[in-house]
């Protein structure tokens, strides 16, 4: 480790490894730190991810594939079912990764790229003068560091604390935050080429539950509920109560905690001298807490960036202004939809879930975009119109604003 770079990358998740990859393919001097030992581990995530989006990143390989959708099956509160073929299903619908792979090929490709990759090593805070991020604090195995650099690029996941240190407001209340919790399980027999989306009240209030299948008998099955849902009945209990009833005889070998943020762009990502990226810059998608895509999106944007600033020599917010403009113009409106949609329907009751699951049951999905779907909905649910139309006003407004 060298006492001074050009970039220091806090966080080797997806966000991370995609900008410090960029970064020093660009011939900057780059850092990249993690602070758990081992990276990619625990899974906190479903691993569902878009096949078209991952390709504008890296080619698909066996090696972090467990298993290839050919689309969502979607089950309203009285089990209707609604099939969407893999290529509009979103963001999370295509490959089913192992992210304990995954994330390290991402990591060992900016290593490859040139970054330097320390693992068990934790920020602790930021060097800040006059008024400019210059570097951060760290602690790697027992002892404090100073380590300095041009440009600091915030990773550090949904519970980044980089943008709190720089004076940025990240904060989220319940009602901005899904509570998840996930079991791998064995012995799982389900469709093995759809990804299951469970809705309902009773089921995920405020939110939903998965079964994403990984081969071989094995699924992620998992829930996650709006923070703000959470009370004496929690997560966990609502997801026993599913696997209890629909999965009896399945085993469970794993089990991960975590929270996804849903709050939509929040107003500022960047400071003098640094920038947040992926869960630490609230870029998850707000319906499905999906983040994978966005993160890498947003880290490549912020790699880039980085370099014109450096180039020009001025780190400033007025230089880096440019990454703000650039994520808030492609991700941000889709963050911005997906606020509308997912503020409309959190406030839908099962009754209405079912009759609007009943109305695109004959719906041919494999080539319907959000408009249209919208447009179905609109025209099938005389009952919802008022909601409905909101929506599909918002919607296709910020469609056309793109
Ligand atoms: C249960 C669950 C299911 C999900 N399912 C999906 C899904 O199917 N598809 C999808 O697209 N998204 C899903 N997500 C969201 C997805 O996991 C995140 O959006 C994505 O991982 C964000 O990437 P990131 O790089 O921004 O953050 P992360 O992947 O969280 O990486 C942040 C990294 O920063 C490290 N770090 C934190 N603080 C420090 C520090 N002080 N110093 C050094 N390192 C630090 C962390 O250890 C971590 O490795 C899910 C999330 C959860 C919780």
């Amino acid at each position: 480790m060298k006492d001074n770079y050009d970039v220091i990358v806090v966080g080797a998740g997806p966000a991370g490894s995609v900008a410090a990859k960029t970064a020093a393919k660009k011939g900057l001097s780059v850092l990249l730190i993690e602070k758990r030992q081992e990276i990619g581990d625990p899974v906190r995530c479903a691993e569902g991810v878009s096949k078209e989006a991952l390709k504008k990143h890296i080619a698909p390989d066996p090696r972090w594939i467990c298993s290839d959708m050919k689309g969502s099956k979607i089950f309203s509160p009285d089990g209707t079912c609604i099939q969407m073929a893999e290529e509009i299903a979103g963001g999370e619908v295509g490959y089913v990764l192992e992210r304990k792979v995954f994330d390290r090929v991402l990591a060992y490709e900016s290593a490859k790229a040139g970054a330097e990759v320390m693992v068990k090593t934790r920020a602790t805070g930021l060097i800040i003068e006059n008024g400019y991020v210059c570097g951060i604090k760290a602690m790697h195995l027992g002892h404090e560091y100073e380590i300095r650099s041009k440009i600091v690029i915030g990773a550090d996941g949904i519970e980044s604390k980089v943008g709190r240190w720089a004076g940025i407001d990240t904060s989220l209340k319940p009602s901005d935050m899904e509570t998840c919790v996930q079991y791998l399980m064995s012995g799982v027999n389900v469709d093995k080429e759809y990804c299951q989306f469970y809705l309902g009240r009773k089921i995920a209030p405020c939110g939903y539950l998965w079964i994403f299948p990984k081969g071989d008998n094995m699924a992620n099955v998992g829930i996650g509920i709006l923070g703000s849902e959470s009370g004496p009945k929690r997560a966990v209990d609502y997801l026993n109560e599913f696997v209890k009833e629909k999965l009896p005889d399945a085993s469970i070998i794993e089990i991960d905690y975590g929270g996804v943020p849903v709050s939509g762009s929040i107003d500022r990502t960047i400071s003098n001298g640094l920038m947040l990226i992926g869960d630490a810059a609230r870029q998850s998608d707000p319906v499905t807490g999906g983040g994978i895509i966005n993160a890498m999106d947003a880290g490549q944007m912020a790699g880039e960036v980085a370099y014109n600033a450096i180039l020009a020599n001025d780190v400033s917010t007025k230089m880096l202004q440019e990454y703000e403009n650039k994520w808030r113009s492609t991700i941000g409106k889709a963050i911005d939809n997906g606020l509308i949609v997912k503020d409309t329907f959190v406030k839908f009751t099962d009754e209405e879930l079912n009759s609007l699951a009943h109305s695109l049951k004959d719906v041919n999905f494999n080539k319907m975009g959000l408009t249209e779907l919208l447009y179905a909905l609109f025209k099938a649910n005389k009952k919802l119109l008022w909601d409905l139309r909101v929506l599909f006003k918002n919607v296709v407004k910020n469609e056309l604003d793109l």
